[in-house]
């Protein structure tokens, strides 16, 4: 992706290394494409051959981004009389569910269009490969910019993804992979879209006929369902037969699917009662747990086998949280079990193992808990990562709110959790243990947390991460600086390094030649200025803003429409 921006700065890359050439946002980075070209172009040539009619009407010129469930090229288009036009065209893995993909294109074409949402242009399709066309937006990559945003950008940022929310809201759909990488900026042209739906889901009364289809089914298994419980955490309880969520594997692109709906997996899976088998499967999941939502009625691998492999996630949790020497593990619990009301579906069973760590025979003979659970752990809301059934747009507003927490702080990923339970844990000590426990009881869930750590300040924690102390505006270095981010969440292993320790943004390098200075003095003293540009004076606007979107509690969460009249956004209009 090229930067549009003035700023191009050469920041030490925390999160990719210098010879992936896949950045943390899945986009591609333009100078390490050249190494990658016969991949490229090989790929350009099978999708020609998949969809020979492309041919007649694109020239496909660049790869732009692969995720796990599409690769996005960009091509030139002679459409009508008038200059070449600039598209994207996506390519959805061909394993994706007909109906998933179609629900995709229906949020593109009802929604899309306007208030930056994405629009469609055109789809193709031939035998299963399907491929949306798009207006082409060319947009920077998070990572690289993050540094260099002046605050001013930062608002406007905020306020187009909100309005883009609050678009899509109306229309009830939940997103439910709001991420930087899914909201494309265009930096100078200041536009902005929000893209792929391919894991939307309706609301209850949602606009979007398709959505309605998957989301029943959902809703409907859900209920179902909810009567049993789902324990994870240290030493296990477990509520019936559930490998594959157990299943922690690192994504690979052909043995992930997009999910679907509990019938149509039920269906499948009821014709061998093996999940494996099934050709066109259906579900997908993110970051290696391969299936969500599969009914705990099929026979899998035995739960003693499962058992171990929990244990070892969570002695893996404990040490990812290990703060020094304090651990910080979780339990979720439906809350049916301590009857706690908020539970869309109370539960009609108690039993005696609960906050034990043993599995008594009531819960060995429940079924998992069904909940539609999507998206990237960092940006999941605590209602997402618990399993709660009665997900809404809330959830949408914690990923935004998430967003705006690495803007803010000036770190990405701001989270960095392979699971569920690791992110609960992370989002624990950002926003304290007892504060999220209590909030995960009004929708029916509780909380085992083997220690209890404090809801921290937000400006505080942001100014210190960003390395800015806004009373002095004095940029701090790295070593002054009390709280590395190690030190928030230490997760030091290997090869996963979420808060590595970057060498400190340009304005503190240059000690005491960076100072705010509209009049010039040289290029790097401009970027210098503008980095700074607003961050000594961060209002407290924006920290009650984060707040109210990073609320535990989905029911009072701000939703779209009301974070565009919050009064951090008081001189901006619509
Ligand atoms: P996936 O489901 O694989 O994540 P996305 O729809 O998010 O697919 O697209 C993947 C990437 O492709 C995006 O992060 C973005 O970099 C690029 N992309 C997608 N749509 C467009 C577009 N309309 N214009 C420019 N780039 C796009
Ligand atoms: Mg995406
Ligand atoms: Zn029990």
């Amino acid at each position: 992706m090229e930067a549009t921006g003035g700023l191009q700065m050469d920041q030490p890359l925390a999160f990719s290394s210098p010879r992936d050439p896949l950045q943390t946002d899945g986009s591609l980075k333009k100078h390490e494409q050249n190494f990658k070209l016969p991949g490229v172009k090989k790929d350009i040539e099978k999708l020609y051959e998949a969809v020979p009619q492309l041919g007649n009407v694109f020239k496909i010129k660049d790869k732009i981004g692969e995720g796990t469930f599409s690769s996005v090229y960009l091509a030139t288009a002679q459409l009508q009389v008038g200059p070449e036009e600039k598209i994207a065209l996506k390519h959805l893995i061909p394993t994706s569910h007909p109906i998933r993909i179609a629900a995709e294109l229906q949020c593109l074409t009802v929604a899309g269009g306007q208030d930056n949402v994405m629009g469609v242009k055109y789809c193709f399709r031939k035998n299963d490969h399907v491929v949306i066309a798009m207006p082409y937006l060319e947009h920077e990559s998070f990572l690289d910019i993050l540094n260099s945003l002046s605050f001013q950008e930062v608002r406007e940022y905020m306020f187009n993804l909100f309005k883009a929310l609050k678009r899509i809201h109306q229309f009830g759909i939940v997103h439910r992979d709001v991420k930087p990488s899914n909201f494309l900026y265009n930096r100078r042209l200041k536009k902005y879209a929000l893209v792929d739906f391919g894991l939307a889901q309706g609301t209850h009364d949602t606009k979007i006929e398709l959505l309605k289809f998957v989301q029943s089914e959902t809703q409907q298994e859900s209920c179902t369902q909810n009567k049993s419980h789902v324990i994870m955490g240290n030493k296990i309880s477990l509520s019936g037969p559930a490998p594959k969520e157990l299943d922690q594997r690192s994504p690979t692109k052909t043995s992930v699917k997009r999910p679907y709906t509990n019938a149509q997996i039920q269906s499948k899976q009821g014709k061998d009662g093996k999940e494996g088998s099934v050709g066109l499967s259906v579900q997908r999941s993110v970051f290696g747990e391969r299936n969500f939502n599969i009914h705990s009625s099929i026979s899998h691998e035995s739960p003693a086998v499962k058992l171990i492999k929990q244990s070892k996630t969570v002695d893996v949790l404990s040490r990812k949280l290990a703060t020094k020497k304090k651990t910080v593990s979780t339990k979720v619990i439906n809350s049916g079990v301590v009857r706690k009301t908020g539970s869309s579906c109370p539960a009609s069973l108690t039993c005696d193992c609960y906050a034990t760590d043993k599995v008594c025979s009531i819960c060995l003979s429940r079924r998992q808990q069904v909940a539609p659970r999507a998206g990237t752990p960092g940006f999941r809301a605590p209602e997402v990562l618990t399993k709660c059934p009665n997900q809404t747009t809330a959830i949408d507003m914690w990923s935004a709110g998430v967003i705006f927490l690495s803007l803010l702080s000036g770190r990405y990923p701001f989270y960095k959790a392979s699971d569920d339970l690791t992110a609960l844990a992370q989002i624990m000590t950002i926003r304290g243990s007892r504060e999220t426990i209590q909030a995960a009881k009004t929708f029916g869930k509780s909380i085992l947390c083997s220690k209890e750590v404090p809801a921290q300040d937000l400006r505080k924690l942001c100014e210190r991460l960003r390395g800015v102390d806004s009373h002095t505006s004095k940029p701090t270095s790295a070593t002054q600086s009390p709280t590395s981010p190690d030190q928030i969440f230490s997760e030091k292993t290997d090869h996963v390094t979420p808060y590595l320790i970057q060498t400190p943004p340009a304005e503190s390098s240059g000690d005491g030649l960076c100072k705010r200075d509209r009049n010039g003095c040289g290029s790097l003293f401009d970027e210098c200025a503008t980095n700074l540009e607003g961050w000594n004076e961060v209002p407290d606007e924006a920290y009650d803003l984060l707040d109210k979107l990073l609320d535990l509690n989905p029911a009072s969460r701000i939703t779209a429409e009301e974070a565009l009249l919050h009064p951090f956004f008081k001189d901006m209009s619509l």
